[in-house]
């Protein structure tokens, strides 16, 4: 396959090392629970969409995921509209785009929901364990949760970049996900 081409097979690879932290938790949780709720689906879909992810690629990366639980019929009705959706081949037909920074903020997860900035909706202790996931020293936290205590998820966002990649985002502020991803994979591709 060509180079920097996504498919449903190297999607975890590309979370590793370039997904933000909102793309990364909501594949942590389809990951361990086989199973994402609507509007974590709809967040990651149109991420995944926006880094060319094909509409068939698509269907395939969250069948292989959800099967692993229920039957593939069910799967096949219950959960294939909202990423034709979300694709625009289904409903109002729109090519619905990435949600921006701005819109993930807006969203409020409730219990066994992902979707949101888990820089504005994660608890201290799960902030933590997912900076440590990242592989981020712990004696970095410091100014990340500063950022999170005062109410800066962004550019919390911005120093955990820095501290992934070891160097700093090239930007003054991060405003979309699937630009954080652009710019990681200059870095990791260099
Ligand atoms: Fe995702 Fe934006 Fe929050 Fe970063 S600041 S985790 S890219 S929503």
């Amino acid at each position: 396959s060509k180079k920097g081409q996504v498919t449903e097979k190297n999607i975890h690879q590309l979370c590793d090392e370039s997904f933000p932290l909102c793309m990364k938790i909501l594949q942590l949780h389809l990951s361990r629970d086989h199973h994402l709720r609507n509007e974590g689906r709809y967040q990651y879909t149109l991420f995944l969409k926006g880094l060319g992810l094909s509409l068939t690629n698509s269907v395939a990366f969250w069948k292989a995921h959800f099967t692993k639980k229920i039957e593939e019929s069910v799967f096949m009705k219950k959960y294939t509209y909202h990423i034709r959706h979300a694709y625009g081949t289904e409903g109002k037909m729109a090519d619905y785009r990435p949600k921006s920074c701005s819109d993930i903020l807006k969203g409020i997860p409730g219990p066994l929901e992902y979707h949101g900035c888990p820089f504005k909706v994660l608890d201290t202790i799960r902030m933590k364990e997912a900076l440590h996931r990242s592989g981020i020293d712990r004696k970095d936290y410091a100014p990340i949760m500063d950022q999170v205590q005062n109410g800066l998820p962004q550019e919390a966002c911005k120093t955990y970049f820095g501290l992934v990649h070891g160097e700093n985002y090239p930007h003054s502020s991060i405003e979309h996900p699937n630009v954080y991803y652009d710019e990681s994979r200059k870095i990791r591709l260099r």
